[in-house]
């Protein structure tokens, strides 16, 4: 029998499991899919935690502002190459170019050596998908009026053939080349170059203030290629990327790597179907595997499976379901609203629970499942477009259901 086990492998669930293997507890997380972290541009948004603290009902009301400073610092020990200053946004780069604000960041994509820079060199990769040179001067000049804007293309060897017949690189390839040991010569090659170039034409690089922006590096992840950028005489500003991105990407597979490290047992592909229960408490999970059912038992579960996005709400036009326990579901009155960038109240839908994370009946306090513990999107009332703190939601409850387990 397992201490713990968590449906559902995307931020919240892999950091509920590592902090509970971490205390020592036999982990097993089944995951359906990859989760939405693959999408997202590797930033953590913890949004207005002490305005959002003060909201009724809203997760962090429930964790409380503190619990969520306990989850960002755990984080910050995680990733040590991700800064954030609590309560100050610290600024990235769009795939447009343009400013976003967000709470942590991995060090490499933080902007903020743009805001007195004198020249600005965007390096451009040839043919990489997703990658808009053009429209990112455009906003670099704008935003950035005290500095002259410049692309600098580049093609690699590497890449010839995909360049001969049309393919696109993906952000993931050429992050995957950067991190490389050819990789890492060739980037090193690359941008002393361009300091020779600009020296050649009688512009010290140190005193006119050159920052040179490079997409899809991902640095923050590999110590090595951090430390050749170091080595050039001028700051290198990383950009966040479409989806799937490249920082997503690597942030999961390495909350996973640490899972595993930590003796966590990780099961990705399928999905549980069923569930056992006796009363109010779970005792087994059920998945189908090679034609048959295999059946998991567990002490605690943790259901994180995403919200509608992640598969773990169904929504037909008839009726909504929560997929594994068939948990009752916050449902708002009104759906959606016209206005399209605007707040989409279905963004709130999810489950109610009680403060530690157990889910409760619609109107009262009465918990349905002793030992179930919910997180991350399936939580009810809140949303991350509009209040900016999907990151931090998931970071909260996740570590609190790793303590509880
Ligand atoms: C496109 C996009 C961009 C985003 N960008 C940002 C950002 O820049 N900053 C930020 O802070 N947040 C961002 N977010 C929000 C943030 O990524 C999410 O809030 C957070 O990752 C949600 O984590 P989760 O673990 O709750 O769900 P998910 O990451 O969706 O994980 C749910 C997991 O459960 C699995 N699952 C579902 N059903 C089952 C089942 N029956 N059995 C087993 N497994 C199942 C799914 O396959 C999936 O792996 C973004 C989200 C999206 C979608």
């Amino acid at each position: 029998m397992w201490d713990g086990i968590i449906v559902g492998g995307g931020l919240a669930g892999l950091l509920a499991g590592i902090r509970a293997s971490e205390r020592g507890k036999r982990i097993l997380i089944i995951s359906e899919g990859v989760g939405s972290l693959t999408y997202s541009s590797g930033v953590v948004d913890f949004g207005d935690v002490r305005r959002l603290a003060g909201q009724e009902k809203h997760p962090y009301a429930l964790l409380g502002e503190t619990l969520v400073h306990t989850s960002a610092d755990y984080f910050q020990v995680l990733f040590p190459d991700y800064e954030g200053e609590w309560g100050r946004n610290q600024e990235v780069l769009t795939p447009l170019g343009s400013p976003r604000r967000c709470g942590m960041v991995p060090k490499g994509l933080n902007a903020k050596a743009l805001r007195d820079a004198q020249r600005i060199v965007l390096m451009a990769p040839e043919g990489m998908k997703d990658f808009f040179p053009e429209v990112i001067k455009a906003n670099l000049v704008k935003i950035h009026p005290q500095a002259s804007v410049e692309v600098y293309p580049f093609r690699l060897e590497r890449f010839e053939p995909w360049y001969a017949i049309g393919k696109p690189v993906m952000g993931m390839d050429y992050a995957k080349f950067w991190r490389s040991d050819l990789g890492i010569a060739v980037i090193k090659d690359l941008l002393n170059r361009l300091a020779q170039e600009i020296n050649t034409v009688q512009r010290i690089a140190g005193s006119e203030k050159l920052v040179v922006v490079f997409p899809g590096l991902v640095a923050g992840f590999s110590a090595s290629l951090r430390n050749a950028l170091s080595e050039v005489p001028f700051p290198v500003v990383e950009m966040t990327s479409f989806p799937p991105s490249a920082c997503g990407q690597t942030l999961y597979e390495t909350l996973k790597r640490k899972f595993r490290v930590l003796g966590g047992e990780l099961l990705v592909g399928t999905g549980v179907k069923r569930v056992e229960l006796q009363g109010k408490v779970c005792h087994k999970v059920i998945v189908p595997s090679k034609g048959r059912d295999t059946e998991f038992s567990a002490r605690s579960f943790v259901l994180a499976t995403g919200g509608i996005f992640g598969g773990g709400i169904e929504v037909t036009p008839d009726a909504s379901r929560e997929t594994v326990f068939g948990l009752p579901l916050f449902i708002p009155s009104e759906w959606t609203r016209a206005e399209f960038l605007g707040e989409q109240p279905y963004a709130r839908m999810g489950i109610e629970v009680d403060r530690d994370l157990r889910p409760i009946a619609s109107g009262s306090q009465e918990v349905i499942l002793e030992n179930v513990r919910v997180v991350g999107r399936m939580l009810a009332h809140w949303d991350p477009w509009l209040e900016h703190c999907g990151g931090g939601v998931s970071l909260a409850s996740g570590w609190l259901a790793g303590e509880k387990i």
